[in-house]
């Protein structure tokens, strides 16, 4: 519904000082980065598995991982790219090691780094012993495809030894000739069938801090299997639609087919796998979380479409803010919002909001007029009082915690 903003202020008439204190005076309690609370989705229970410090299943928040699209020998390209995607939030991230040099480059990324590192081993058990013995914190390797009950046997003993859990990724585009006969295809139910069929080889050595992930290109067979698997085992799962595609295409697949499994309850762990910088996933799968209300971490962008009653540059304006704050933590929610119909509205519910106006915009601070800018000043306005107050749910957080 369309209400005329009429407000003298707004109007220019009158001017209100820029100040941060309606910040400073809030008593809102600061939110927490990682609670899945308000989301109202109940989820499944699983066991506990570690990769390093991160804990996946149970009650702890989906956790996002990405992958290194560099070569893991290229020590240098990996520590700069495991940087990046540290900055970006990631939590796990995952090096493919297909040989020995690659092993070596893990060595030195492992003394470099700090976040959770997933080894991607094929078929080579060597390497995932070596890899194991590098530091990594979880092998992602299939037992089923080792070729020998003793090589199995080898890498669970690795695994124990070092403590590192191990993820069996089931890919629709590798599943045993034997099930592809039987089930006529790569089908959901040829997919659980081979991922129980590692479980099993695991769970025979004792070995259960295991994870489980059920990838297909096609996103409805992808979320078919997860829901199969759901209703056999209790381990966590990782989540993610394989070979998704790009940045657009590989957003919306991931979107559907993870919010569908993820609003039922199902994932535990996730990656949004895309043709495209590896920090992208990672934003694309915090917005994912964030728009399910099962994680808030970092600053939640609303922005009107535009119209022909537009005021301001709202596209410019939401992508120059998106970068800008993008290395915020705390969960602030920001509005940009082009004119003065409904924009007042929108910007009112969000932390920190502006509409624009004729002439100058209007900025919002926790629901209160917080005053007029000029259109050139929106940005660093907005960006500053976004800072402020991320730095505000910072101290209080360290409050709470001492
Ligand atoms: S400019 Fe934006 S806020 Fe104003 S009416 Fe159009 S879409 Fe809505």
């Amino acid at each position: 519904m369309f209400e005329p903003f009429n407000d003298n202020v707004f109007q220019g008439e009158k001017t209100e000082s820029f100040s941060l204190n309606m910040l400073e005076n809030s008593v809102d309690a600061p939110p927490s980065c990682i609670d899945s609370d308000g989301s109202g989705i109940k989820r499944r229970k699983t066991t506990e598995v570690n990769v390093g410090n991160i804990v996946i299943g149970g009650n702890s928040p989906i956790s996002v991982q990405s992958m290194c699209n560099t070569f893991t020998y290229d020590v240098k390209s990996t520590v700069d790219q495991i940087h990046s995607l540290e900055e970006a939030g990631c939590e796990i991230i995952r090096l493919a090691v297909p040989d020995e040099k690659s092993v070596a480059g893990l060595k030195e990324i492992r003394k470099e780094t700090k976040t959770p590192l997933v080894a991607d081993i094929h078929f080579d058990y060597r390497l995932a012993i070596m890899a194991a013995e590098a530091g990594v914190d979880c092998l992602r390797i299939n037992p089923g495809n080792i070729n020998g009950e003793d090589r199995v046997t080898e890498v669970v003993s690795a695994a124990k030894d070092y403590g590192l859990s191990i993820r069996i990724g089931v890919n629709a585009g590798s599943l045993e000739k034997h099930l592809l006969d039987r089930f006529g295809g790569a089908t959901p139910e040829a997919m659980v069938e081979s991922g129980l069929r590692h479980i099993g080889m695991l769970e025979k050595r004792n070995f259960n801090n295991t994870k489980i992930s059920l990838k297909a290109s096609d996103v409805m067979k992808t979320v078919q299997a997860y829901r199969l698997m759901a209703q056999k085992v209790d381990y966590p799962f990782h989540l993610g639609i394989t070979e998704s595609g790009s940045l657009a295409t590989g957003s919306v697949k991931s979107s559907v087919g993870l919010g569908l499994l993820l609003s039922e309850g199902i994932g535990d762990t996730m990656r949004v796998s895309l043709a495209a910088d590896p920090t992208e996933e990672v934003r694309v799968a915090f917005e994912i979380l964030k728009s399910l209300k099962l994680r808030r971490k970092g600053v939640n962008v609303i922005a009107c479409p535009s119209c022909g009653r537009v005021q301001i540059d709202v596209d410019k304006l939401t992508s120059e803010v998106e970068k800008e704050l993008a290395h915020i933590k705390e969960p602030i929610t920001v509005a940009v919002m082009g004119c003065e119909v409904n924009g007042p509205g929108e910007a009112r519910d969000a932390d920190i909001g502006v509409a624009g106006g004729h002439k100058r915009a209007l900025i919002f601070s926790k629901g209160e007029k917080d005053g007029l800018v000029e259109y050139s000043d929106i940005k660093n306005v907005l960006v500053e009082k976004v800072e402020a107050l991320a730095k505000k749910y910072n101290l209080e957080n360290q409050k709470q915690e001492s």
